[in-house]
């Protein structure tokens, strides 16, 4: 005993205490003195014998804890590298967006004040991937700001199914061209009415519900919500975006959640996408206290879930209309 630390004295006294009252098999670590005076970190097993009498056996551990604080402080900083990492393109894909909306207007602009088809057309084209651009500037912000943890949620009434609604109105377009229904059941079971964060929400289905109608041909795309569970206050929404189109083998279900992950190659040829929705829509849900899973059928469609924690309340009262905008600035220049 006198090798042991002094800290660890009382820690090793009560040991011996139970040892001694024969509790079967103990097992701490100590740190023991050396004969070179450095301290090393033992662990001890004791073990009763046949014979009535225990017997310890001790370890020297300190590579293993120094290893383990080692790996400890590497992940840490490896984490904070990447955190810095996401935090950096977080910005630049921010600082690109500005001069991307100054071409985009320009480009608008020009539109109106063109007459020849062959520049209308060239114009379209820079507008079209101007576009294509700029979601995928969108795209990455947000994964960027998914990794960083730099998602601050707003916690806002808003009104669920009206959110849903423009969810569907968006995508009715894009569905007509691909011969497709979007069928909504939220408003059965949903509260009218929550707390939460409206463009978070509506991103999350929007992004579900784009997916589903890009990879449905002549079909149907239902969307619907259940409330799973209720506890202080809050209610787990459990929301599925169905769909019947080419489904999703099972061997890439789960990586598909990864940043930068398509079905297989060729899907961003066929279809487009950058495989970052679905990690930015994991962050989140995952934020919004719940999470993101998938079931599927190659050949007969797919149906995403995920489930909010979010707290109901009452209808708002209305917010009186907006007084009709000042004249005093009437005839200035701008
Ligand atoms: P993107 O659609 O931009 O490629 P996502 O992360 O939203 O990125 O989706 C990743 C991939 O998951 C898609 O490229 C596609 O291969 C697959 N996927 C997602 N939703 C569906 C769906 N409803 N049906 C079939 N495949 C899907």
């Amino acid at each position: 005993l006198c090798a042991v630390h002094p800290d660890d004295m009382p820690a090793a006294i009560a040991e011996l205490e139970k040892i001694k009252s024969g509790i079967p098999t103990v097992h701490f670590e100590v740190r023991v003195r050396t004969k070179h005076g450095s301290y090393t970190h033992t662990s001890w097993h004791v073990t009763p014998a046949a014979d009535g009498k225990q017997y310890a056996i001790g370890r020297d551990v300190t590579t293993q804890l120094e290893m383990q604080d080692y790996l400890k402080a590497e992940k840490n900083r490896a984490e904070a590298a990447t955190r810095a990492k996401a935090r950096f393109l977080a910005n630049m894909s921010h600082e690109i967006r500005t001069p991307m909306n100054g071409i985009m207007g320009m480009a608008n602009l020009l539109m109106d004040s063109i007459q020849d088809p062959a520049q209308v057309e060239r114009l379209r084209i820079i507008q079209s991937c101007g576009n294509s651009m700029l979601d995928l500037i969108n795209d990455v912000l947000d994964f960027s700001k998914v990794e960083a943890d730099g998602v601050v949620l707003e916690n806002q009434p808003f009104a669920l199914h009206a959110a849903a609604r423009e969810v569907v109105d968006m995508m009715s377009v894009k569905a007509s061209e691909n011969s497709v229904q979007i069928v909504d059941e939220i408003a059965a079971s949903a509260p009218e009415w929550v707390l939460g964060d409206v463009t978070r929400f509506r991103q999350v289905l929007a992004n579900l519900v784009s997916n589903a109608v890009k990879f449905t041909k002549n079909g149907v795309v239902k969307i619907a919500c259940a409330v799973e569970d209720e506890a202080q206050g809050k209610r787990l929404l459990h929301f599925s975006v169905q769909d019947s189109g080419i489904g999703i083998p099972p061997e890439v279900r789960d990586g598909l959640f990864v940043a930068f992950s398509q079905v297989d190659a060729s899907t961003t040829r066929k279809f487009g996408g950058t495989g970052l929705g679905l990690s930015i829509c994991k962050g989140l849900v995952e934020k919004m206290g719940g999470r993101i899973w998938l079931d599927s059928k190659v050949g007969f469609g797919s149906t995403f879930h995920f489930t909010i924690a979010i707290v109901p309340i009452e209808a708002p009262p209305q917010v009186p209309a907006p007084a009709p905008p000042s004249t005093e600035f009437e005839g200035a220049r701008l």
